[in-house]
């Protein structure tokens, strides 16, 4: 019986103890966010893959708890690590709008596929990719002969980013193609402009 106490009592505090982290991370996810809003460049940018219906739903913070160690959406919010994504410092580059893309995509994803199911899918495909090769960086990686049912929700939206990129960059840019090297920019857009258009029918 005094076993069956102690371990009731051990449960209550635990539960206690993860509730006053939860509500302590929070807080300071409130305070150590930055909310922006989306100059007209972005808005416009954004406007070429995703409804203005759709981005009105979203709400831009540049740090906060959630963007530790990497951008990331929560449901409609979405986080910019300002530390791993030092292209957002200038918000008139492509590279800084491509990344908007990508988490925008994110968001859009979520919306019709649920954010719990989008979540889980990109910790999982990044947590076996840090386990096979070391870097959570290889779950972004896709080949463009790749079928777009195999694609995961990182290679879907890195896939869109960088068709943007592709598009607009008139300097130097990388993409996380494995085998687009020996393409020109008029052989690829072509190829991607399928691929894009057949990854927002998986949304449809
Ligand atoms: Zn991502």
């Amino acid at each position: 019986m005094i076993k069956k106490k102690r371990w009731k009592q051990a449960t209550y505090y635990s539960i206690l103890i993860i509730l006053g982290i939860i509500i302590f991370l929070t807080i300071l996810n409130y305070f150590l966010r930055e909310e922006f809003y989306l100059n007209h460049e972005e808005k416009q940018a954004l406007l070429e893959f995703f409804p203005e219906e759709h981005l009105n739903k979203i709400n831009w913070y540049n740090g906060g708890v959630i963007s530790w160690g990497a951008s990331k959406i929560f449901f409609n919010n979405v986080y910019i690590n300002p530390r791993t994504t030092p292209q957002f410092a200038n918000r008139s580059s492509i590279e800084s709008q491509s990344l908007l893309v990508h988490e925008t995509m994110h968001t859009w994803q979520s919306r019709k596929g649920g954010y719990i199911k989008m979540d889980i899918e990109a910790l999982y495909y990044q947590f076996i990719s840090f386990l096979k090769y070391g870097s959570r960086n290889y779950a972004y990686i896709y080949s463009i002969n790749q079928s777009i049912d195999s694609l995961n929700v990182e290679q879907e939206a890195e896939l869109v980013d960088d068709y943007f990129s592709l598009k607009y960059e008139t300097e130097e840019f990388y993409i996380r193609c494995i085998d687009c090297e020996n393409l020109s920019i008029e052989e690829i857009i072509p190829i991607y402009d399928i691929k894009v258009k057949e990854i927002f029918a998986r949304y449809d």
